[in-house]
Parts: structure tokens; sequence; C-alpha cells
């Protein structure tokens, strides 16, 4: 473990060093935050002594999306959700852009540093040790990704190798000729590496690669796509969940039961997202602890998540989502009345070896959504396999298309498997 002390702590002590960590940062960005202090005003809290007990915390305002999206548009180019003045911040990020406008965020020395160690409980759950050279198949530009992931390694003692800038064959190359034995990247990544490896003629099951760990997609918590990437690498693939206006919050341990979510750096909750009300199964809401410059607070993550109800095997006593994120809130398809989450498609669709790749197209017929899969597949007889399937998982007949070979996108960040015609 990262930090053994914190992560098997008892769940009132952990509660406990939360709630200090906590009032700590309330206090700093009361005094100085002028999108906190405006919400937090607005609702009643106008001082840190007036927050006295966790029932205090969830009368809290929630942060969504959309108010910092808002806020950085009349207040360009960094909002006000910062704590300090600008001369503090040392790093820019922005969001991906995949869902909606981008959101550009700073980071002071200190919250980066906090990044790194967040970084370090996920990649020493999945087995990293000072002696792996970690590889980061990753374009190192605006979008935060990797970047963190990269600091991790470095916190953690590991080799860090930067795959910025370069093709699929030459990052093949170098995770060869440098000894690579832990690849980070999207789950997406890792199959096209496969791929690509396998039009060359190169087994990537015979690269010293024994640990893969994933973010940006749901797809290492899909069993059916966690398998493909194993096979493929002939490595031990981990789920990890971050997002770049909360941190790099969840990871998985060697027992592979879902995700924990690091309560010595967040404070977590799961919402119904309709009412807002506590929940076992629904929105994830998180709060970090460490960014105080430019912090997150009960933030609505979007992310769909199941609460465990029994201990992990590995002895953590952090929160556990099985299953990991099971979808996007913002994702879901209602198609004939039928709560269809694409993450769900996916695991469906990735149990056939014979896809390379899909698609769903998402699109109007009358007032409805309607959704058609296509896939990269050379027979019928497939097509008519996953169409089957489909309808026993999600209980509904959905249109399924076999379309020509390398005809469907690749993609190294987020993929967008989802298109509206
Ligand atoms: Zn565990």
């Amino acid at each position: 473990m990262f930090d053994r002390r914190l992560e098997t702590q008892a769940p009132e002590v952990l509660r406990e060093h939360q709630w200090r960590r906590f009032d700590a940062m309330a206090r700093a960005v009361l005094a100085g935050n002028p999108f906190v202090a405006a919400k937090w005003r607005a609702a009643g809290v106008g001082s840190a002594d007036d927050l006295r007990s966790w029932d205090d915390f969830r009368r809290l305002p929630f942060t969504r999306k959309r108010e910092l999206v808002e806020d950085q548009a009349a207040n360009p180019p960094f909002g006000t959700n910062l704590t300090y003045p600008l001369e503090r911040y040392v790093r820019v990020h922005q969001t991906s852009g995949t869902s909606g406008e981008p959101i550009r965020w700073l980071e002071t020395q200190e919250s980066w540093e906090w990044w790194a160690r967040c970084w370090g409980f996920v990649l020493r759950a999945a087995g990293v040790t000072p002696a792996d050279r970690v590889f980061f198949p990753f374009s190192f530009g605006l979008f935060i990704g990797f970047w963190a992931g990269f600091e991790g390694a470095r916190a953690l003692g590991a080799l860090a190798i930067p795959g910025g800038g370069q093709d699929s064959p030459t990052r093949l190359a170098w995770i060869e000729a440098l000894g690579a034995t832990v690849l980070v990247c999207t789950p997406s990544y890792a199959l096209h590496l496969i791929e690509v490896a396998r039009e060359r003629g190169i087994d990537v099951a015979k690269y010293p690669v024994r640990v893969t760990v994933h973010a940006g997609e749901p797809g290492a918590g899909i069993p059916a796509v966690r398998a493909r990437i194993e096979e493929g690498w002939g490595a031990r693939a981990f789920d990890h969940a971050g997002m770049t206006e909360v941190g790099a919050y969840g990871y998985e341990c060697a027992a592979q039961a879902g995700l924990h979510v690091n309560e010595a750096e967040f404070i977590a909750e799961v919402v119904d997202p309709g009412t807002g009300a506590p929940a076992r199964e629904g929105e994830l809401v998180l709060t970090n602890l460490g960014r105080v410059g430019s912090p997150a607070i009960r933030y609505r993550t979007g992310d769909r998540v199941r609460v465990a109800d029994t201990p992990c095997a590995c002895g953590r006593t952090f929160l556990r989502l099985p299953g990991g994120i099971l979808g996007r809130l913002d994702d879901m398809l209602i198609v004939r009345g039928v709560n269809v989450f694409p993450a769900a498609v996916e695991g469906i669709v990735r149990r056939f070896p014979a896809v390379d790749e899909f698609q769903i197209e998402v699109f109007r017929a009358g007032e409805l959504d309607e959704i058609r899969v296509l896939l990269e597949v050379g027979d019928e007889a497939t097509v008519r396999l996953v169409h089957e399937a489909l309808r026993v998982g999600l209980g509904i007949r959905l249109d399924v298309r076999a379309v020509p070979a390398r005809s469907l996108p690749r993609y190294e960040l987020k993929a967008r498997r989802v298109v509206r015609r």
C-alpha cells in the first residue's frame, strides 16, 4: 500500500481526518475564493464556524460543471474558483471537452504535489514499485490526462518514460527498447496498440509489460475489455478513475473488486441524481482535500456508481465501488423507454473477439432517440450473435450492422464511440 496507516484506518478515524482537513480548507476558501464564498454565503454559511458537523457539510450546495463553465466564461481566462492570487499558481490544464465546454484549471505547487501523491496510491495499488519503468503513450498537451500519472511515477520512485509526440509504431518500439514494465493509457489505446502490433506481426504479450493502468473511460472496469487487454499484453490491467475537476480519486487493488475511493484525500458521497439524497447507487459526489487553491467541493461528477456492502479482501477500509464507474449519467440514452448506457453496450460487444472496433450511432426517430450499433467485423454470423447478446443483456432489440475493416476511428485519449447523426 502507498499509505498503509490511512488506507486501513477505522472509518470513524478516517472521518476525523477528513474533517480536520475540510475545516482548514473551509477557512481558506471563505477568506480567499470568490466562487465558493459566494455560493456558501447564498446558502447561509458566512464563516467556517457555521460548519460544525457532517450534517452541516451535507447542507452545503453542490457544485456543478455548468456553474464552473459559466464562471469562466464571465471571468476569463481562469474564472474565480481561485483561493490565492494568480502568482501562486504554477500549472494550467484544461478538460478534454468530451462532455461540453472545456474548463481551465490552475494548480499551486502544493496541489500539484498532491496530484502526484494521489497517483502514488493508484500505482502502488497496481503493484508498481521503484524498480518499474512506466511508459506514458500520451500527448503531453493542455489536457491533464496522464501528466499527473507521470508525476506520480516520480513520487513513487519509478522510472517515468514520456511517450508524447510519437506515432503508435514508434511507441511500440520504445516500449521494447527501454524495457517498459508498466503501461499507463486509456483502455481504447491499449487495445489500439495491440492491433497496430498485430498488423506488424508483433506479439506485445512477449514485451516485458506486466501491469497496465487505465483511466479516461470506464473500459478497464468492463470485464470483457479487461480480458482483451490482459490477454493482448500478457499483463494485469488495473482500472483507475480521475477527473480534471476533482483529481485522481479512484483505484483498483490486487483483489480487483471494483474501485476504491481514496478517502484520505477525498470526501465521497453517493446521491440520488434526481433528489440529491444519499443513496447506495447513484451519482458520485466528491470533495477534494488537497487542492485548496482550486477546490471541488461537493462536485457532481456525473459518474454512476454503486456502493459495496462488504469489506475488501485487500484490507483497505476505503469506500469500494463494485464494477467501477458504471457509466456517465450524461451518456445515458433512452431508447424506446429503456435506459441504455454506452458502457453496457461496450461490455457486451467486447465479448466478441472478431469485433475490432465499434460505434454507437444515435439518431432521432420522430421525437425519440434510436440507436444503431456498427461493428468492424468480417462475418454476418458475429453480427447476429452480437444482436442476440444485446437483446438478452439490455432487454431491447437494436439495429446491428457490419462496417468495413478500419472504417471507424481509433482513439489515443477519450474514445467517442457514441456519435449523434
Ligand atoms: Zn481492495
